[in-house]
């Protein structure tokens, strides 16, 4: 039990933004090491955070709960690979208590899948009922080409291990145009003949990478327009509060969102703030904009410091963003996903 615990009362006034959104949903990176190195997500020699810079298990801990205690309904525990942080599965099952306490109605995970097999059962236990598993292709050689290094088979592995624990399973793909485009009706069929929903991600200019992501860069619309030359796709109302849009595929059965971060059309009903592993909380994704939580506690803040300061930023969260794929434009934001958290 932390502090936040006996100040939950606090929720019903949430948490809105000076733009009356309300902020329910915080996505919490854990680290930004990972043992595999997607080539439009990191360079292929990365330096790593020196692990002071790192907060503690205890530290995510103690401001993740306290954003539950101000209202936020939904955690997403991600990375870097969350599930390389080492004692992870402890601070998921502490965060289970707010599941448990009904102050939390979704703890989940982003995850690559690699050791998915390992920790489906524990996770199952903590209280997560959902995963998002990233996986672009189901070719081993263009897996091990894209991740640098990776095996799919263990990710393949994984996803059945989440699904035999009881964990439903959400597959993510980066559609890019000229490693895996062809493919993704075979991996929507895939991931559909699992029982599992499954959504494409348009390439986001995040970080420097070696590639030039321009070149790679593809337009779900572009997509959607191929897959309704052979599928019947019908638009769901289910909204998110974030930048996927939902349909059913006929053929499939299954469901298929279409993450397009380029776009606006999704920043009015935002609901989500990102923190990183640093302890620095980013309430835009497509912005430069940051407050450094870790500050705040390492100063021996006490309860109502972390509490203002998550209201002063969260007061000014940027009214959307401004993301551009152009060419020599380099990032649009410096920081990679793995820092910020996907
Ligand atoms: N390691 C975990 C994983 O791969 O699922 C969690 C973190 S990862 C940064 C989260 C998601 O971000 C993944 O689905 C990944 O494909 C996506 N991602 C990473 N870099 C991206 C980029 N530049 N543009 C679009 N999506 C990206
Ligand atoms: Fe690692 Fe996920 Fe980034 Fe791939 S997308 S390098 S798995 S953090």
């Amino acid at each position: 039990m932390t502090p936040y615990d006996a100040i939950s009362g606090q929720g019903p006034t949430g948490l809105t933004d000076g733009f009356g959104r309300t902020v329910s949903y915080l996505r919490v990176s854990v680290t930004d090491r990972c043992d595999l190195r997607c080539v439009y997500c990191m360079a292929e020699h990365m330096t790593f955070l020196p692990k002071a810079e790192v907060l503690t298990l205890e530290e995510l801990d103690r401001i993740a709960s306290a954003f539950v205690a101000l209202g936020v309904k939904k955690l997403r525990i991600t990375g870097g690979e969350p599930l390389v942080r080492k004692g992870v599965m402890g601070l998921i099952r502490e965060l289970g208590r707010h599941l448990r306490s009904g102050a939390l109605e979704e703890l989940t995970l982003t995850t690559n899948g690699t050791r998915l097999a390992q920790f489906a059962g524990e996770l199952a236990e903590a209280g997560v009922r959902r995963v998002n598993v990233s996986l672009d292709t189901l070719k081993p050689e263009l897996f091990r080409r894209l991740t640098r290094g990776g095996d799919v088979a263990k990710v393949v592995a994984g996803i059945e291990a989440a699904q035999a624990a009881g964990l439903k399973v959400k597959i993510n793909a980066v559609a890019l145009k000229d490693d895996n485009a062809a493919e993704l009706p075979e991996l929507i069929r895939w991931a559909h003949g699992r029982g599992c929903d499954m959504t494409l991600i348009e390439t986001m200019p995040l970080g420097e990478v070696e590639t030039d992501r321009t070149d790679q860069y593809l337009s779900l619309e572009t997509v959607r327009a191929e897959l309704e030359s052979f599928w019947t796709l019908s638009d769901l109302p289910l909204s998110t509060g974030g930048p996927a849009r939902y349909v059913a595929v006929a053929e499939t059965g299954g469901r298929l969102g279409f993450i397009t971060p380029l776009s606006h059309n999704f920043c009015e009903a935002c609901n989500r703030v990102r923190l990183t592993c640093t302890g620095t909380l980013h309430t835009c994704l497509g912005q430069e904009d940051a407050s450094d939580l870790r500050a705040v506690i390492r100063a021996g803040g006490s309860d109502d410091d972390l509490v203002d300061a998550i209201r002063l930023a969260v007061d000014g969260k940027p009214k959307g963003h401004d993301f551009r794929i152009e060419r020599s434009a380099g990032p649009a934001v410096a920081r990679h996903m793995s820092t910020t958290g996907g």
